[in-house]
């Protein structure tokens, strides 16, 4: 892969979270050619032994005159290139908190030898020494800020190499047909003719690959910052009620009133790992009420910035005129799902004759907020949503930088629908598609500058 030369420069930085009376273990990294001499010289080791690789030793670190112990220590020897970073690494376990361990450091850098190091350099040296590719060092530092388990299922699967495989992939497939485009504007006399529709048939599945790969990596945000869902509907229909029975705690105030939610609640919870957070809204209806008129500009404003948008009609009243009025005015770029509430009342009417048949179009759940009846496939309803049902399994999630080089992929493809429509010559084929290859070999880190990585890593968190 890349061919950037190795570092003479040796770092250091601690490891691990650094907090009082946190973690009774912390952990000091030291990567490059003077590791191991310089973690001999601060260290102090009883009765014989041997710096050998992938071996513990155990003893103390001294302060500089060697009079006193800082810490007792277990040592960690890596020999490069079996380490993470592929270079010679020295691993200080010592004990938690701040003090040793900020001392212990300090002490390493005492040493002109080395020096601390940047945010993320340890695994910007890992992917310049090929011990692991660009998406796969992305990965683990969404592992490490991973708030839900679907997160770090997503970003163990990036670790091992899901995302690289898949990009390479398809990469491969666009290569493919530049090729063969390539091959018949030098040698076309000498090759069977390529017929246009099967390159452009080709492409159209590239590109529906890669637009599978966008849509999923906004599921994948969900999954790894939390959902927003903005419950809505006409007063009473039982908004709060539903939110504090999915939040089991009675945060929203439920009355018999219509229009008592003047303000906006939020409550989070946590469904399978993924973080939702509810917003109750104040009901929408026309209204004098000027305390309930800000409440309402309010709830548009929620509606547009949430992911998701409940509307709860009242389910043993009906879909009514009302209600419908609601849904016409809900933002139509914001998936929204329709819940019939009080499912536990009786009723005689049937939501399903509806004149304009809505429930064909839209997805519905019948639910009773009093008994927690459907509570269940509104649930499932969600998770589906965030790709974490198993049926709708989520297995590649692109972080942003990845996304905006799969969206730039994509633009270059959508140009060659162009080259097609006017029927240009096959050498106006290969623009647009060498962009596309680039902009996924960027994703892969296959083609990368030194400054394109700095900006890179510079985003991770120091000691990694
Ligand atoms: P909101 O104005 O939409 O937030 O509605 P509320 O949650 O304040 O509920 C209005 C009234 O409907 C209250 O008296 C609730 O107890 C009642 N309610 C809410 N959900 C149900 C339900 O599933 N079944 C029954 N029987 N009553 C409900």
């Amino acid at each position: 892969m890349n061919s950037f030369s190795p570092t003479e420069e040796t770092i250091a930085a601690i490891a691990t979270a650094v907090s009082p009376g946190q973690g009774s273990i912390a952990v000091i990294r030291i990567s490059g050619p003077s590791a191991i001499e310089i973690s001999k010289s601060i260290v102090h080791i009883p009765g014989k032994h041997h710096w050998s690789t992938h071996k513990v030793l155990y003893g103390h670190v001294t302060e500089a005159n060697q009079e006193k112990y800082i810490d007792e220590v277990l040592i960690l020897i890596m020999q490069g290139p079996r380490s993470f970073t592929g270079e010679d690494i020295v691993e200080i376990h010592c004990h938690g908190g701040i003090i040793a361990v900020q001392k212990i450091l300090e002490r390493i850098l005492d040493s002109p030898k080395v020096r601390r190091a940047e945010p993320g350099e340890f695994s910007q040296r890992a992917v310049l020494n090929g011990r692991l590719n660009l998406t796969q060092a992305e990965s683990i530092s969404e592992l490490i800020s991973a708030r839900s388990r679907k997160a770090a299922e997503l970003a163990i699967n990036g670790i091992e190499g899901n995302i690289q495989t898949t990009i390479q992939s398809i990469r491969q497939r666009l290569l493919n047909q530049l090729t063969e485009i390539e091959a018949r504007i030098d040698f076309e006399e000498d090759l069977p003719t390529l017929e246009e529709e099967n390159v452009k048939n080709e492409i159209i599945s590239i590109k529906k690959d890669i637009n599978d790969l966008i849509d999923d990596a906004k599921r994948g945000s969900w999954v790894h910052s939390g959902l927003k869902v903005a419950l809505t509907g006409k007063p009473n229909v039982g908004k709060s009620s539903l939110m504090n029975r999915l939040c089991k705690k009675e945060k929203a105030i439920v009355t018999d009133l219509p229009g008592t939610t003047r303000d906006l609640l939020e409550s989070e919870i946590v469904v399978e790992g993924i973080p939702v957070t509810f917003i109750d809204t104040a009901g929408i209806r026309e209204t004098k009420n000027i305390i309930e008129q800000i409440g309402i500009s309010r709830t548009q404003k929620a509606l547009i910035q949430s992911d998701l948008i409940i509307l709860i009609f009242d389910y043993s009243n009906g879909w009514t005129k009302d209600d419908e009025s609601i849904l016409k005015r809900l933002p139509s770029n914001i998936p929204h799902l329709i819940v019939g509430n009080k499912s536990d009342l009786n009723h005689n009417h049937s939501v399903h004759k509806n004149p304009k048949n809505i429930f064909e179009k839209e997805d519905l759940v019948i639910i009773s907020a009093k008994t927690g009846h459907g509570e269940n496939d509104l649930i499932n309803y969600l998770l589906k949503l965030c790709g974490s049902s198993k049926a709708h399994g989520l297995d590649i999630a692109l972080n942003e930088r990845q996304l905006d080089l799969a969206k730039s992929a994509m633009h270059s493809l959508e140009n060659i629908n162009k080259v097609f429509d006017e029927k240009l010559p096959w050498d106006f084929w290969t623009i647009d598609l060498r962009q596309a290859i680039n902009h996924l070999g960027e994703l892969n880190g296959d083609d990368l500058t030194e400054s394109l990585l700095d900006n890179i890593f510079s985003k991770f968190c120091i000691g990694k």
